[in-house]
């Protein structure tokens, strides 16, 4: 049986993930699930955002299910990214029927995601500040073999995103790596900006897209508010024998505690874990479960619905149960 740790996290974290859980739950008998603070909430009442306890337990886990974490989040979601080698972040962004979008996408974004600038490696010396920026030829490898099997799965397209002409070094070399990686596929590659202005312009040019960490950080952000919001968007964090999944979308304070956060992110960031776990029925039906409960105007406001986030998740989950 899996072992499953999961972390509700700051700000919406805690409502979005119950709403997933009744979802998780209804193919609950394959998981060993515990549950962990981490996060603003964890720091404020043991002093640090990262317990001993709930370290021991990812520590344990065969995956993690996460919802965002507000300020500490560098001390939590980077930490579980670096220490378990989660290298390849996966953001798939498509329309979903029925949600008013800015326009058609279906693409999916494979960010290298423990490298580049969140190394944490940050200096102040006297009036300078300095931020290093890292690609390792085996990092950025590993990371295109990842987009590379996607692709195979998809068009076989895909872009790498960078900003070689201004960081020639470490952007360039991350492009020639992915290059070589890549071969035999249909390849372009795209600044980073020109990516940003492509994504809004002619979304449907792209359809798998690896980026370095910080411009996939931005882009998918971007990308996911062009499907139709925030709320819709899902991640997964994989590495080679462990992962976490996320919704895209961070603690949003704005509006926690409103019960109006949409939990369909974090729902199909459920899907993508099923799917990661081998379980491609549950992911399926996960999804179609989402589709139905939108087309029955079973939603969130932030696209155009007035039920709130646990019903929401309870009729999903009724869906499929
Ligand atoms: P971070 O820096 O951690 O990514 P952020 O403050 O930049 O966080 P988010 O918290 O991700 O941004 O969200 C930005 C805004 O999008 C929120 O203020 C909220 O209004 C909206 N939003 C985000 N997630 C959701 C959601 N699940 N449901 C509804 N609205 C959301």
């Amino acid at each position: 049986m899996r072992k499953l740790l999961v972390i509700p996290g700051d700000g919406i974290g805690p409502e979005v993930v119950e709403a997933a859980m009744y979802v998780i739950k209804a193919f609950g008998s394959e998981l060993e699930i515990k549950v962990a603070e981490a996060g603003d909430v964890a720091l404020n009442k043991y002093g640090t955002a990262m317990p001993p306890e709930t370290l021991r337990l990812a520590d344990l886990a065969d995956v993690i299910f996460k919802g965002p974490i507000g300020e500490s989040a560098f001390d939590v979601t980077s930490l579980i990214r670096s220490r378990y080698v989660l290298y390849a972040n996966i953001r798939p962004v498509k329309n979903l029927p029925s949600v008013p979008a800015v326009r058609s996408i279906d693409c999916v974004f494979v960010r290298e995601n423990v490298e580049d600038v969140y190394i944490g490696a940050e200096y102040r010396v006297g009036d300078v500040a300095i931020a290093l920026k890292i690609a390792t030829e085996k990092g950025t490898r590993r990371v295109a073999r990842v987009a590379r099997k996607y692709a195979e799965e998809r068009k076989r397209k895909v872009t790498i995103v960078h900003k070689a002409n201004v960081l020639r070094v470490v952007d360039g070399f991350f492009r020639d790596v992915a290059m070589e990686e890549l071969k035999g596929l249909e390849v372009d590659q795209m600044y980073v900006d020109a990516a940003a202005m492509e994504l809004v312009r002619n979304p449907t040019r792209f359809d798998v897209v690896l980026t370095p960490n910080q411009y996939g950080d931005i882009l998918t952000d971007l990308a996911a508010q062009v499907a139709g919001g925030l709320g819709l968007a899902p991640s997964g964090n994989i590495g080679d024998d462990k992962a976490m999944f996320e919704p895209v979308h961070g603690a949003a304070f704005d509006i926690a505690g409103k019960g109006i956060a949409n939990p369909i992110a974090a729902i199909l960031s459920a899907a993508m874990m099923f799917e990661w776990m081998g379980m491609k029925n549950a992911a399926e039906s996960i999804r179609r479960a989402v589709e139905r409960a939108i087309e029955a105007g079973v939603k969130t406001p932030d696209i155009g619905g007035h039920h709130n986030t646990r019903e929401v998740g309870k009729y999903i989950a009724s869906l499929i149960s």
